[in-house]
């Protein structure tokens, strides 16, 4: 697999050790018994999207991130799942809560009062969970107002109490505190009226322990990662492995020291190894001294302080290290490199070790030696909100440059802003649609110019009883044109030709194949049709087919002929006829659409360029036919 890994340090993800793990943990349910996938913290630094989509197709019915901003990002990825948000939740997010369906934690009336009120008001029934405190002692409704609390929040519209539930202190290890908090809830289960449709306790230790058997779901987190966090023998795989390589090869004699303070000091000679990986990437800080890394099948010692960037490794006992060797530093290979040892080395916590070693590395998913795909390096989609305006231009420019090389930058940016113009904003955003421009080049008159006739058809909401064609003399006079929104067409006229009807003619313009009347208007460098017509009043609103055909001029030694796609369009087809005298046309497209570039056909003395009918291609596209 590290042929075709590029990176200094990178996680591998593997799905089928999650399957086998989810497929081991399912065993431990109950007849009646179905469980939700934990998916908060980027599903433990695993990727939430992915883990989310193999969990729900192994049976998960539910989903549970911690905040808002994670539950959306699922929606935003399409992920339709149910999704819990576990935390509490602040009034100044409820309106995006109910707008990306997502179900959440209740633990306030007030709070319940605001949501049930907003519900109403958006005409929406929000799925809530009710949670107790049935002794851990951090958020919920202490056990024994529960009761009440859940009477309260029955009664207020707009909400439905899909769940209850509570959360486990130390089911790992504290076998009678445990069934206490057991205890504690299932008294409130029966005490209700009607249990809800989920009534919910155990975490992984939880299940693996045999607790609340009479709920009917279970919350799977660390366990389903392949971590066993209790005395327990299991036979759970480790999904991430953070791999890094070997990137210098150096001497040490005795005496010397490695690293930060000089902590390390060598007791004979050797050799140690760099590798390019520190506490920014995860590796904590608290390791240094401490942890050994796997290279070439022999576990190496971590000398001296952990640096940011940079670890040092004594590799004295590997007879041949190369410069790029593979290095594991957490995960499969070696049971010492499980994070539950690794965290157990410093005292902390495999949670905490995972999320923080997921952050900073490209996920490489994988199941059984395939790569399947990777994550991008910027974890999270853009999301635009996230965003000023500017910002968000920065970013489409330049990844819009890049998109040269990065068809993964192109599909994040593709998705963007379909994002952001039609699916968030349900902005009224017109476009044109089935857009066909034809271009024919004959001989003229006159040696220095072809004949040019061109002929537009596509369809468009119109939003106004009027709209302009212009024809400009100079491409600073074009550009002003580029940005008005009343031009349907523009015209870039050479300099040296006058405006007279034979040199740029509108032939037809027609609306629905109305046709419309022209009123012309020149000045210094530009001549405009103004189109109109009395009945168009009538057609403002709806989607109208357009059709403007020109004849025109173009000089023959200018040797290319550009088309450029101004508004944001839906399915493109342009055409580019030339006379038999020209050899090798080219057609050079720059394509900011979905594909980089559309599909190319030649017919005699024809070039078409073809997008896919629903294909949206964005206004800072266009072709250049060169001859
Ligand atoms: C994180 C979390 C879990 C998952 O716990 P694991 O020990 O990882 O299985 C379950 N329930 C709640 C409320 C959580 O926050």
């Amino acid at each position: 697999m590290k042929d075709t890994i590029e990176e200094r340090s990178w996680v591998e993800i593997d799905l089928a050790a999650f399957q086998h793990n989810l497929q081991l943990l399912k065993e431990y349910l109950r007849p009646g018994q179905s469980f939700m996938q934990i998916v908060k913290a980027d599903a433990y630094g695993h990727g939430a999207k992915e883990i989310a989509e193999i969990a729900m197709a192994q049976g998960a019915v539910y989903l549970g991130v911690a905040n808002l901003e994670e539950g959306k990002l699922l929606r935003i990825q399409g992920v339709q799942a149910p999704i819990l948000i576990l935390s509490p939740s602040l009034i100044s997010e409820i309106k995006q809560i109910i707008r990306y369906d997502l179900s959440l934690a209740i633990t306030d009336t007030a709070f319940a009062e605001a949501l049930s009120q907003a519900a109403v008001k958006a005409d929406k029934t929000v799925k809530i969970h009710l949670k107790l405190d049935t002794g851990m002692h951090r958020s919920g409704i202490w056990f024994e107002e529960a009761l009440d609390f859940y009477n309260s929040v029955s009664a207020l519209p707009g909400l439905e109490i899909e769940g209850i539930f509570s959360h486990f202190a130390s089911a790992e290890n504290d076998h009678e505190f445990t069934r206490l908090q057991e205890t504690r809830f299932s008294e409130f289960v029966q005490a209700l009226p009607k249990p809800p449709r989920y009534v919910h306790l155990s975490n992984s230790s939880g299940l693996i322990h045999g607790y609340a058997a009479y709920c009917n779901l279970v919350r799977l987190g660390i366990f389903s990662f392949g971590i066993n966090t209790t005395a327990k023998e299991l036979d759970l795989r480790p999904v991430m492995t953070f791999k890094s390589t070997l990137s210098q090869i150096k001497d040490f004699k005795a005496g010397d020291s490695v690293g930060y303070q000089r902590e390390w000091v060598a007791k004979t000679s050797g050799r140690y190894g760099i590798v390019p990986v520190g506490y920014a990437d995860g590796y904590d800080y608290l390791l240094s001294n401490k942890a050994m890394v796997l290279i070439d099948s022999i576990m190496c010692p971590v000398i001296g302080r952990i640096s940011m960037d940079m670890i040092t490794v004594d590799i004295s006992e590997i007879l041949e290290p190369r410069i790029s060797d593979e290095v594991v530093l957490l995960g499969e290979g070696d049971p010492a490199l499980r994070a539950e040892q690794i965290a157990a080395l410093y005292l902390g916590s495999a949670y905490e070790l995972l999320c923080q070693v997921g952050r900073r590395a490209r996920r490489y998913y994988h199941s059984k030696a395939h790569i399947l795909h990777s994550s991008p390096l910027a974890r999270r989609d853009f999301v635009s909100s996230d965003f000023g305006d500017s910002k968000l231009s920065q970013i489409i420019s330049s990844a819009l440059n890049q998109r040269l090389d990065s068809p993964e930058i192109g599909e994040l940016i593709y998705r963007e802003i379909l994002r952001t113009f039609f699916y968030n904003k349900d902005r009224d955003v017109h476009y044109r649609k089935n857009f066909r421009h034809e271009i024919r080049f004959d001989k003229s008159d006159n040696p220095a110019y072809y004949r040019a006739k061109t002929t537009l058809r596509y369809k468009k909401v119109l939003n106004a009883d009027h709209f302009i064609i212009a024809c400009a003399a100079s491409s600073d006079i074009l550009r002003g044109y580029i940005l008005r929104t009343d031009v349907e067409y523009r015209w870039l006229l050479d300099s040296d030709l006058q405006f007279k009807a034979e040199n740029f003619q509108l032939n037809a313009v027609k609306v629905n194949g109305l046709d419309l009347k022209t009123e012309i208007k020149s000045g210094e460098g530009y001549l405009e049709i103004l189109c109109s017509h009395p009945e168009l009043q009538k057609l403002k609103n709806q989607e109208v087919e357009f059709e403007i055909n020109t004849n025109t001029l173009y000089p023959t030694a200018s040797h290319q002929f550009s088309v450029f796609i101004t508004e944001l369009t839906r399915g493109v087809e342009i055409s580019f006829s030339y006379p038999g005298e020209l050899k090798d046309v080219e057609a050079v497209t720059v394509f900011s659409g979905q594909q980089r570039n559309p599909a190319i056909q030649r017919a005699d003395n024809r070039i078409i360029l073809k997008t896919a009918a629903e294909e949206w291609v964005f206004p800072i596209s266009g072709v250049v036919f060169c001859y």
